[in-house]
């Protein structure tokens, strides 16, 4: 953790200072190594937040981007009684969690019902295949289908599950991948200056926006971020429902069409459905 209560102060690690956990209040001792990034762990194995995954300069750097009181907040449900530190809480209620560890799907549903307002910030760069594999799938030489929609920035995948790591598939909130990495793969489009962010798949495809840093970082400060988010879900939902009616309307108006031969095949009018049946010797 980067905090820990000093008195009535929420101060950072430095060697050899003691302080409490921010969430369970018990003692916590700083640890100020040149390995690990400076920080505050337990003194003893503790029932303390258990989603708690020890931070890299990738969580550091992404929790600077927000106020330092908006960092690290212990959030509790008095339903049951669970309580987990948020990585980032804004103003607005919206806790943003950074995720470079792999999860268990089970887990990433049950942080999406403790927080329900949140969005989930993803390293991209944890398995050295998931840039390369978003690339080809992006530069459609893949099989994942990503369709350009008529909104700039907005694609339509029919397949993500060949664009994106798997555990992020059936999120209930949005997913943002930071593509972002040492530089080590070729990205003359500069895909990795912006973010790619996977929607609920609430409708017939996957939608993805394509969205630059700053935006990201901006909305979701300002609390512009849930509503442009909601507005944007609503609308997919009501595009689909429209298809998905225009479709079974399509498929009524075939079936007026279906006319049956003397012996009871179906046979569809406009069609060459009909051979005329080889001879046989
Ligand atoms: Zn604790």
């Amino acid at each position: 953790m980067r905090f820990a209560l000093l008195g009535d102060n929420r101060i950072e690690a430095q060697p050899k200072l003691n302080g409490l956990c921010c969430c369970c209040s018990k003692p916590v001792i700083a640890k100020c190594g040149t390995r690990k990034i400076w920080h505050w762990a337990h003194k003893s194995k503790t029932d303390c937040d258990n989603w708690w995954e020890p931070e890299t300069e990738w969580h550091r750097t992404w929790k600077n981007n927000y106020p330092a009181d908006w960092q690290e907040i212990a959030l509790f449900d008095k339903r049951t009684s669970e309580k987990h530190i948020a990585d980032v809480l804004t103003a607005n209620s919206l806790v943003l969690e950074f995720q470079h560890s792999n999860i268990h799907p089970q887990e990433r549903t049950s942080r999406e019902r403790f927080y329900k307002n949140m969005v989930w910030v993803v390293d991209g760069t944890r398995l050295k295949r998931d840039f390369p594999r978003f690339l080809k799938e992006w530069k459609r030489d893949g099989i994942s289908e990503v369709h350009q929609t008529e909104k700039p920035g907005i694609f339509e995948v029919w397949f993500p599950e060949f664009c994106f790591p798997e555990p992020w598939l059936k999120s209930s909130v949005p997913v943002i991948f930071d593509f972002f990495g040492d530089g080590s793969i070729d990205d003359p489009e500069g895909l990795r200056n912006n973010f790619c962010c996977l929607f609920p798949q609430v409708g017939i495809y996957a939608r993805v926006a394509v969205i630059s840093r700053k935006a990201f970082i901006n909305t979701t400060t300002n609390g512009e971020w849930t509503f442009r988010v909601q507005e944007f879900i609503n609308e997919y939902r009501k595009r689909d429902e429209i298809r998905r009616r225009e479709s079974q309307q399509g498929m009524l108006y075939s079936s007026n069409r279906v006319v049956y031969t003397r012996i009871g095949i179906p046979l569809i009018r406009g069609y060459n459905t009909y051979k005329k049946p080889r001879r046989r010797f």
